[in-house]
């Protein structure tokens, strides 16, 4: 039987991609399409507005009226959007797929507890190539201890409005942690005129926000004489669409608990 899927801001940017990953994933099936209460596009055909013909499923504009039409929810909308789907399926005991960023800690652990009731599977980046950089990261971070510089560099397009980047910050606490540091402790966002010298155990960011970039990330492990750079660059949103799909299929098997992409690709 196909797992039912039922997308949020189904007419943004990812809502858009994750209608036609799922339409395009065997074994799923989009059962229902959200979108704001006050959206010009309710009623319409999300297949349509996805641009790959009609598939049945019209967008609706209060997530209430559908929540027995689906097993799992893929939600890349907004953080106050996000904590209130993420309540409203753990009261009804449907499970959540979070990709949406740029929670305060607050709103992150309101998420973070629905988890208690239903399953939820949240992550910064639902990329695979991404999901494998976190692991390599670890490693490099374990070879290369605190005898180098760690920079992590990001560039996104100019729609983009947090930063630096969800996953910027994951690959950043992959690195700490690893190296047993506190990332808020250790972290310096931008630099700007006199800034002395760099503290050894410092971890840089330095963001970018041009264009179209769909996301390019680099981590930059630099010592005396030589520099190891892990770099990944999506060109396409449907790296994440199609990770966040794979971790929907995934969730439909779980009862409740936290779970991220690490845990969907059995790479913990
Ligand atoms: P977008 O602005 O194009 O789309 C967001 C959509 O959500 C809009 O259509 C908006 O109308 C809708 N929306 C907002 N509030 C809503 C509500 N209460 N109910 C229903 N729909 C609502 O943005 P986007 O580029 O698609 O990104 C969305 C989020 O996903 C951002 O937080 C972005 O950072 C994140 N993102 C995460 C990943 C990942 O892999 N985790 C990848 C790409 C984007």
């Amino acid at each position: 039987m196909n797992i039912r899927i039922a997308v949020t801001g189904a007419a943004g940017r990812m809502g858009k991609m994750l209608i036609e990953a799922i339409a395009n994933a065997s074994g799923a099936q989009l059962t229902a399409a959200i979108e704001r209460p006050d959206s010009g596009l309710i009623g319409a055909d999300a297949g349509e507005i996805a641009g790959i013909g009609k598939l049945g499923v019209p967008l609706v504009g209060d997530i209430e009226q559908v929540l027995d039409q689906f097993d799992v929810l893929i939600d890349f909308t907004a953080p106050a959007a996000t904590q209130l789907n993420a309540q409203i399926c753990a009261r009804a005991g449907n499970k959540i797929v979070v990709g949406t960023t740029g929670f305060t800690p607050e709103q992150k652990a309101a998420v973070i507890s629905s988890s208690g009731t239903t399953a939820v599977c949240m992550a910064s980046n639902f990329s695979t190539g991404v999901n494998l950089c976190f692991k390599l990261l670890e490693l490099a971070a374990q070879v290369l201890g605190d005898d180098v510089d760690i920079e992590i560099y990001e560039a996104h397009h100019r729609h983009k409005v947090d930063a630096p980047s969800g996953t910027a910050l994951s690959m950043g606490e992959v690195v700490a942690s690893t190296l047993g540091r506190n990332l808020k402790e250790v972290a310096v966002y931008g630099r700007e005129g006199q800034t002395g010298v760099r503290p050894q155990k410092a971890i840089g960011f330095a963001t970018v926000r041009a264009g179209d970039i769909v996301g390019d990330h680099t981590v930059m492990f630099a010592a005396e004489g030589e520099r190891v750079e892990i770099t990944h660059k999506a060109s396409s949103r449907m790296a994440f669409a199609r990770g966040a799909v794979r971790a929907a299929c995934w969730l439909a098997g779980k009862d409740k608990g936290l779970f991220d992409m690490q845990d969907v690709l059995g790479l913990k």
